[in-house]
């Protein structure tokens, strides 16, 4: 039995890392791709994970796997593309170490997954199911990511859904939006972020787009994420905004794959049913995944800087979120 499966992209993440003698910018090779991120974390806790994607036949590909199974995150389910290369996105970072992109994929291998690349038996096994937009900007990858969620649905595995915006991977907004709609059908738990929020329901108001969603998707758990102000959710009628962390920013990437992580392995060790756990214990476990977010804006790249129980536990006793 899997803790978490997720399916998605699987990419490198070139992080800006200085100037080199010549004063040109140096970046550096950090594995990247949020489902996978998501998984990092959960095996970082001791959960038992599997990633299902593609990866090129490059040195980029092979790069991947290595980290995935040196994190112990389970790679059966990863596959070679022959043709299409692994997918580069190069970050660039503005004072707040917030990010832009730019991807280099044209087409990128995971964009070639396709539904028999994949083994039903693995989602079968899984206490929760993960997925995000960046799987359905183009076929034959967005069919493959479909039927998958629709499977895990059908199997009552617990669904997670990060839509994870990428402006520049889609044609248009109206694109994004109508493929990161279809994802709400399936989730049980939401995680979005403002911008997110606002292009899915086109209402300003939090609270509101919220309860929206709630409605229109049925949908039992919804978190919206808020950078260093923390983040807001609401499950059933009750709702909260839970504030973050101070900390020295460095690279926010990765700082949503880790705060959705710490939420999940929460959920998952709670051994509860998503429905029977009550508002104010999401609030603690909102409070968990927060601090996790937080650790990790702190060092550069996603999976290098997913912390331990050990560091999150005592970042916690030592901090006070306000
Ligand atoms: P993604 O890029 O995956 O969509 P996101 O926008 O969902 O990411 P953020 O809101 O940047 O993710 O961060 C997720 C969580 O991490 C926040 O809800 C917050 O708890 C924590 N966090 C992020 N940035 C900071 C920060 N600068 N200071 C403190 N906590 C932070």
């Amino acid at each position: 039995m899997y803790d978490a499966v997720a399916l998605g992209e699987l990419l490198i993440d070139f992080t800006p890392a200085g100037i080199s003698s010549n004063e040109c910018s140096l970046f550096e090779q950090n594995p990247g791709g949020a489902p996978a991120n998501v998984l990092g974390v959960l095996a970082k806790l001791n959960m038992k994970t599997e990633f299902i994607g593609k990866v090129g036949r490059d040195q980029f590909g092979y790069f991947l796997k290595d980290v995935l199974e040196n994190i112990q995150v389970g790679t059966r389910n990863l596959v070679f593309d022959d043709e299409a290369n692994t997918t580069l996105a190069f970050v660039h970072l503005d004072d707040n170490g917030d990010r832009k992109f730019s991807f280099y994929r044209n087409p990128g291998a995971d964009m070639m997954l396709r539904e028999e690349d994949i083994d039903f038996n693995i989602i079968d096994n899984a206490k929760v199911f993960h997925f995000g937009s960046v799987s359905m900007t183009h076929e034959p990858a967005r069919s493959t990511t479909l039927k998958a969620v629709e499977y895990a649905k059908a199997k009552k595995v617990l669904v997670s859904y990060d839509p994870n915006y990428r402006p520049l991977l889609w044609k248009n907004a109206d694109e994004a939006k109508q493929y990161m709609e279809k994802g709400l059908a399936y989730a049980d738990i939401l995680k979005v972020s403002e911008e997110e929020l606002q292009l899915l329901t086109d209402i300003t108001d939090i609270e509101q787009a919220v309860r929206y969603l709630e409605i229109k998707y049925n949908i039992p758990l919804i978190v919206v994420t808020l950078g260093d102000k923390g983040s807001y959710f609401k499950k059933s009628d009750y709702e909260a905004y839970v504030p973050s962390y101070k900390v020295k920013a460095v690279d926010t990437t990765g700082a949503g794959d880790g705060f959705l992580g710490g939420l999940l392995y929460q959920i998952l060790t709670s051994e509860k049913n998503i429905h029977d756990i009550q508002g104010i214990e999401f609030k603690k476990m909102i409070g968990f995944a927060n601090a996790i977010g937080a650790l990790m804006t702190t060092k550069r790249g996603a999976i290098p800087a997913i912390p331990a129980l050990k560091e999150i536990e005592e970042f916690i006793d030592n901090n006070i979120n306000e």
